[in-house]
């Protein structure tokens, strides 16, 4: 049985009730998981504001601000897990940023600065919370990011984020072989495209949707829902033996030849 009642599961990334992570951390809250919330600081406070409201029927034990380009912050993330937890069991990593430039047009004409926070944002930051996460997951954990074809394939527009999906796949591979031996695992999920606040700076989304729908052996795409499901699988003892892995989501999309 799905069972996540006992474990402790910091999840990032929930901007509204589309975001992908909201999905993930609904069906963790389902299982039993004692959720830590966190969410991006803007200069206003709205989106703390919007986000603690949506979560709030989920009773968050932890609720903090967290910009994974501020080095306090994260330290501060961990540190208030450590105080209020002692043990972390399951960190979900569910974010990601590119500026527009680097998500339509040339590929060729993406600046420095683009590339560099976008993999800053999108691709380092597992890295770098699976530091602060291993010595917490005293008795082992799951760490689950989000990516998508785009990071293997060619996808229009996709662009600079193709390239920091790319990087964030191997990180993946690379985390898991590191944090095995502490009975950690590590893996992806490939979600098919999804209709979020992220997903809608990437030049001609709906075309993409609308071409998954007609194609994909489900045809349609998938739910928030359906990724939270394979988010709870992966942080869950059923999935014990898997580590190191993509799972795609995706309606079957990905074994198509067209
Ligand atoms: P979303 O806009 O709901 O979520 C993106 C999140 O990233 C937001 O909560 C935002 O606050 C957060 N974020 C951006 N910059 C940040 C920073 N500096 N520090 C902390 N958080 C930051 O969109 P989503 O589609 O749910 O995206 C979640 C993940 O799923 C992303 O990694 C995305 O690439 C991936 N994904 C999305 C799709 C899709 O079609 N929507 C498909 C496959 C993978």
């Amino acid at each position: 049985m799905l069972d996540l009642n006992g474990k402790n599961a910091l999840v990032t990334g929930i901007a509204n009730n589309r975001s992908i992570a909201w999905g993930i951390a609904q069906q963790l809250h389902k299982a039993g998981a004692n959720l830590g919330i966190t969410f991006l600081p803007d200069d206003k406070g709205r989106f703390e504001k919007k986000v603690r409201e949506l979560v709030e029927p989920l009773n968050p034990s932890i609720f903090v601000p967290c910009d994974v380009q501020n080095q306090e912050q994260i330290e501060a993330t961990f540190a208030t897990l450590a105080d209020q937890w002692g043990k972390l069991d399951i960190l979900i990593h569910c974010l990601a940023f590119a500026d527009k430039e680097g998500l339509t047009g040339d590929f060729s004409a993406i600046s420095r600065e683009a590339f560099q926070q976008s993999l800053e944002i999108s691709t380092y930051s597992l890295t770098r919370l699976a530091k602060y996460a291993k010595p917490l997951m005293t008795e082992g954990g799951s760490i689950v990011t989000l990516t998508y074809l785009g990071g293997v394939k060619v996808i229009p527009n996709y662009n600079l984020m193709g390239i920091a999906k790319a990087g964030l796949d191997m990180s993946v591979r690379y985390l898991a072989a590191e944090l095995g031996p502490h009975n950690i695992r590590v893996n992806g999920i490939s979600a098919g495209p999804i209709r979020t606040l992220a997903s809608s700076a990437v030049g001609g989304i709906l075309d993409m949707i609308h071409h998954v729908e007609k194609t994909a052996p489900l045809r349609r795409t998938v739910t928030q829902t359906e990724v939270g499901n394979t988010a709870a699988f992966l942080c869950s003892d059923l999935s014990s033996g898997i580590t190191g892995q993509i799972i795609y989501v995706d309606a079957g999309y990905e074994i198509m030849g067209m």
